[in-house]
């Protein structure tokens, strides 16, 4: 057993007998044997020969064995060393006495032989362990120091951390730190890093799991560290994690290497901005990632036109100047945070807009884009203007593989610069035609602005009890000169996203207060007018004047006039919205919540609103007698009027539709059934004879 070199053994015992027995059984099982009879002997005999292990009697004259053990442990450097006590007191306090004065075991007398060449053999080998152990320890924290890697444990219970003492090196901490809370050591955390990682130590600590974390620190000589975490869990029997013991690794240098190379790799140096291949890599992550139904993703390059020609003219760095300035323009599109700008080639750049709702937005978006080079760019005295050619393609639209997407967008970039520039192309035609279009009618709106081409119907509103005529709503048509009357589905969102929409509703506006003054002041029966609002009317700062204006201008008494709102309207800015209709309330204007039970907002958030009719909106009448038994309608007119408003039916075609809303307590009805949307004029009559043959009836 005992190894090649002879492990030395000090046997101290006065008694001779006992000496000689466990000297001649100890050399018979290979070890080298010292022998001292006194403390005083065995204390020279130990600095001479150094043993591996001592056995020592208690009871002996002069120093006992508790003093010599405890004298032994005071020679430094061998506080591992294994002592035996011999002791034939087995008592409580004497096996204490031993340990205390600093034996590792004892073996009680009479000796059982057997039994003690074991135990001797099993200290011997523990000390080997412990030694062997130290060595490689300390051949570990050589290596931790070469990595750079320093190692801590947290106490749950306490908080408190212990570093160790190359971590203590690396973070350039004094040693009074070590055995603080954790507060101490987030402190030197980057504020730009904290939150991440606090994060994740909360969660590891949640779902007792271990993490990797990279992450900054700022030492308190200021010094920036680039830092790699990992962790692991320390359960107790019960499985209740007890402690987190971690390593900390300096990455600084392998970081900055790194960086630089993909730095190089993924960035476009003059730009900054991520280059082609970022460009690529993203955009293939985000279309395949998961769930787009609801969206639009757009995948734009924009080309500025003959970069080529100021390149040759100008010079390399006159180019380089239009490409940054125009970055910076690029950049104000993303406000949103949806779109990812990068550097595509020399002369181009790849857009890719993410969470589009719907064409107004696609065509939003190339507005914005198209208004990006209308301002000249000045290089010293040289004022350039420049144009650029854009290329679009659509998911899903145009495909949902991004490598057939992005070869659509290059190929529609390619035809915008062979069509001369400065103009936009989307990959479909099927989009180029309702792009055409649209540009087509913004032009016709502002002519039939300047022509006066709008008017004014009127469709009849009739109060359910009384059978008369009680209002009116103000729908605009447009009577184009050569495509003749074109209704407002057909044109009112382009002239909203134009921003016409402010022109025409004010034309609207001003028209009804006008016409409905004139049929007031003819004593046609105080009719109400309700004229709809386009969100971006609402909330124009101009727009509480126009209606004040409008309202004098026509000497139309206030509570005449109805304004129709939707929730959609509503819900976008619900404070500012809240506060502008009391302003109009205020005046005695009145506000219609206009097709109502479409929207998704909760009935709370209406509730919030002030507004004094509801109009249920045609979706919830029109089946109604056609299969339809109308559970729904009653739902919704019990919804509005449990909001304590008055109700308006839209959309009443026929008479079971009729006596439906009768049946269920709408006071007023709206629809076919009575009359189309009419001219002035046509509108006019209508009053009169339905009015003639009401009361007729009535009185009759
Ligand atoms: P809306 O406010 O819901 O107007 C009611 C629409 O339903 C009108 O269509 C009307 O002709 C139609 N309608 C009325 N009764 C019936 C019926 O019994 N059956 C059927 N099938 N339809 C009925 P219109 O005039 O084409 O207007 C459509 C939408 O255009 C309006 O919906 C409104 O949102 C908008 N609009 C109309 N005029 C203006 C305006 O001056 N400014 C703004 N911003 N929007 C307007
Ligand atoms: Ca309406
Ligand atoms: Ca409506």
């Amino acid at each position: 057993m005992p190894s090649s070199i002879l492990k030395k053994i000090l046997v101290i015992d006065d008694d001779s007998i006992t000496r000689k027995a466990l000297v001649k059984i100890l050399n018979n099982a290979g070890y080298e044997i010292f022998e001292a009879d006194n403390g005083n002997l065995a204390i020279n005999m130990f600095k001479i020969h150094t043993p591996d292990l001592i056995l020592l009697d208690v009871v002996m004259p002069g120093m006992n064995g508790y003093e010599v053990c405890a004298k032994l442990r005071l020679l430094i450097d061998y506080h591992n060393l294994p002592i035996l006590m011999l002791t034939g007191l087995t008592d409580a306090e004497s096996v204490n006495k031993a340990f205390n004065a600093g034996a590792t075991d004892y073996i009680t007398k009479p000796i059982n032989w057997t039994l003690l060449e074991q135990r001797v053999r099993y200290a011997i080998r523990a000390t080997d362990m412990h030694r062997s152990l130290q060595t490689n320890k300390a051949k570990l924290e050589q290596a931790q120091h070469i990595a750079k890697i320093g190692y801590w444990e947290i106490q749950l219970d306490s908080n408190e951390v212990v570093c160790s003492s190359e971590l203590m090196q690396l973070l350039n901490l004094n040693k009074s730190l070590n055995n603080r809370p954790i507060e101490k050591f987030l402190k030197m955390v980057h504020p730009d890093d904290f939150d991440r990682l606090q994060k994740t130590f909360i969660n590891s600590i949640n779902n007792a799991k271990p993490f990797q974390i990279e992450h900054r620190i700022i030492r308190n000589d200021g010094k920036e560290m680039h830092v790699q975490q990992q962790t692991e869990i320390i359960f107790d029997i019960n499985n209740n994690p007890i402690s987190i013991i971690g390593t900390l690794q300096d990455i600084s240098e392998i970081k900055s290497a790194k960086d630089l190379i993909s730095y190089q790799q993924y960035y476009d140096s003059l730009t900054d901005l991520p280059n082609r291949k970022s460009f690529m890599v993203h955009s293939k992550n985000v279309i395949d990632g998961p769930d787009h139904r609801n969206e639009i993703i757009v995948t734009c390059l924009i080309g500025v036109d003959k970069l080529k020609i100021i390149n040759e003219t100008l010079g390399h760095d006159a180019a380089d100047e239009v490409i940054l300035a125009y970055t910076q323009r690029l950049k104000t599109l993303n406000s949103g945070n949806n779109i990812y700008i990068s550097r595509y080639k020399d002369d181009s750049f790849a857009l890719l807009a993410t969470a589009i709702m719907d064409y107004l937005q696609v065509n939003d978006l190339i507005t914005q884009i198209t208004a990006l080079s209308k301002k000249p760019i000045w290089l010293g005295e040289h004022e350039i203007h420049i144009s650029t050619s854009i290329g679009l393609s659509l998911f899903p639209l145009d495909n949902d593989d991004f490598d057939i997407i992005l070869k659509g967008a290059e190929n529609a970039l390619n035809r915008a610069r062979d069509n001369g520039g400065a103009q936009a192309v989307y990959y479909s035609e099927k989009m180029n035609r309702k792009a055409r279009a649209r540009m087509d009618i913004e032009r016709d709106i502002r002519k039939g602005l300047e022509r006066d081409e709008f008017v004014i119907y009127y469709q009849p509103q009739i109060d359910i009890h009384s059978g008369l005529v009680s209002g009116m709503e103000a729908l605009v048509r447009w009577m184009h000169p050569v495509k003749g009357i074109i209704l407002p589905p057909a044109f009112i969102s382009v002239a909203e996203e134009s921003g016409l929409i402010k022109q025409l509703g004010n034309v609207v506006l001003r028209k009804s207060c006008q016409q409905t003054a004139v049929w007031n002041r003819r004593g046609l029966g105080g009719l109400r007018v309700g004229v709809n609002l386009s969100p971006k009317q609402l909330l124009n700062k101009d727009f509480q004047n126009e209606v004040v204006s409008a309202i004098k201008d026509s000497g139309l008494p206030p509570s005449l006039l109805d304004l129709e709102i939707t929730e959609s309207m509503a819900v976008k800015n619900i404070k500012n919205v809240i506060a502008s209709l009391k302003q109009f309330q205020d005046i005695g204007v009145t506000i219609s919540m206009d097709d109502f039970g479409t929207g998704y907002s909760a009935l709370s958030y209406i509730r919030q609103l002030p507004i004094n009719i509801i109009k249920i909106d045609r979706s919830f009448v029109k089946d109604i007698g056609a299969g339809d038994d109308g559970s729904i309608a009653k739902a919704v007119i019990a919804m509005a009027h449990s909001l304590g408003k008055t109700v308006i039916a839209e959309g009443v075609e026929t008479e079971v539709q009729l006596d439906f809303m009768f049946e269920n307590g709408c006071e007023e009805i709206q629809g076919f059934y009575f009359s189309q949307p009419l001219p002035a004029d046509e509108f006019e009559k209508f009053v009169i004879q339905h009015n003639t043959l009401q009361t007729r009836q009535h009185s009759n």
